[in-house]
């Protein structure tokens, strides 16, 4: 009787714990599902955050177009702790990154740990999932360029002001430093290039590329930036790389390597600040709701099937069914955290008084 007294403080003791630390919420905003163990104020923020970010896109690169990301579901964990058992997996252990973008046929997946600010990692990535359906695909130099250009995104919290193109100083110090790619090579990079996979080269095409579509964005007033563009449609339209870039740049070669070389060369680097112009209402758009321990297993479990971790899938998959098939025990929250066997013991020894 002393022993059972004992095990039941023990176990409720548990329970609060686990309760208290892995509440739940979900925030709907008009693209994004954000969902997480982060508070909700969190969770409206980064809805927010990501809200903006999809607005200011853009608006610089007509050429660039958008996708529907009513799709994008983002996990922000409360902490690095809770974010852990969620990380990718590098040579056997929890990779060292806050936060990571996993994009899937249908549905793309952001992850984040809820203490960090959102690293340029997302926005990156979230670049390339808003370019993915582009009419036109675009060259590795651009898709690549505009996702770092957009890497440096900060928004004021609140507000309707957002800045783009920050530089990248690790770019500006490595473009500094070494030779640039002759352009000629750096357009016609594609997917099968040494530039584009070996570790050695990625660098510099990485910089190269940003500090171009940077450099086209900035120069000569932004006339440039109408010139990307057209330069787009002329590849799209099956013209040859070096014809439409004469065409679109009235320039050579020679000619844009040397504004860019200048442009690295210069003390400060302009970026932007930029009203949106789109009144976005946020508040008022977002709507915050709890989420039960079934659904949020069901949200991790196919984060993990999205992220090829099928142990863990299997994990979570058990955990949402446990809670939803024994929704109604008292001890459906422990059954939660700790499996079907403990579970088994709890009810055995301690009995539904309903
Ligand atoms: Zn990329």
């Amino acid at each position: 009787m002393i022993l059972a007294a004992a095990i039941l403080v023990t176990l409720v003791g548990d329970l609060r714990t686990a309760q208290a630390a892995d509440t739940w919420m979900r925030v709907r905003s008009r693209n994004f599902l954000v969902v997480g163990s982060a508070s909700g104020a969190r969770l409206k923020q980064v809805a927010s955050e990501l809200e903006r970010f999809r607005a200011a896109f853009a608006m610089l690169f007509p050429g660039a177009d958008r996708r529907a990301t009513a799709d994008t579901t983002v996990i922000v964990f409360r902490n690095d702790s809770a974010f852990r058992p969620f990380k990718p997996v590098y040579e056997g252990k929890p990779a060292n990154v806050s936060g990571y973008f996993q994009s899937g046929g249908a549905r793309n997946f952001i992850a984040l740990d809820g203490e960090m600010n959102t690293p340029a990692l997302i926005y990156h990535e979230f670049v390339h999932a808003l370019t993915a359906d582009a009419t036109q695909r675009l060259p590795a130099w651009v898709s690549e360029g505009l996702a770092e250009f957009y890497s440096t995104f900060r928004s004021d919290p609140g507000g309707r002001n957002v800045e783009l193109g920050r530089p990248v100083n690790q770019h500006v110090a490595l473009l500094r430093q070494n030779p640039l790619i002759p352009l000629d090579t750096l357009l016609a990079v594609d997917h099968q290039s040494s530039y584009y996979n070996e570790q050695s080269k990625q660098g510099i095409f990485y910089a190269e590329s940003w500090a171009l579509v940077h450099y086209l964005a900035n120069g000569t007033n932004g006339s440039r930036r109408r010139q990307l563009a057209d330069y787009l449609s002329l590849l799209a339209g099956g013209k040859p790389i070096e014809d439409s870039f004469r065409e679109a740049f009235h320039a050579d070669y020679a000619g844009i390597e040397k504004e860019l070389r200048q442009y690295l060369t210069q003390f400060t680097m302009t970026f932007f600040k930029v009203t949106l112009t789109e009144k976005l209402d946020l508040d008022k758009a977002i709507e915050t709701a709890p989420v039960s321990e079934a659904q949020a297993a069901a949200y991790l479990g196919d984060l993990m099937v999205y992220m090829g971790r099928a142990d863990a899938a299997e994990r979570e998959r058990t955990r949402s069914q446990t809670c939803t098939l024994f929704v109604r025990s008292r001890f459906r929250a422990l059954s939660c955290f700790r499996g079907r066997a403990l579970m088994r013991v709890t009810i055995r020894h301690f009995p539904r008084r309903a």
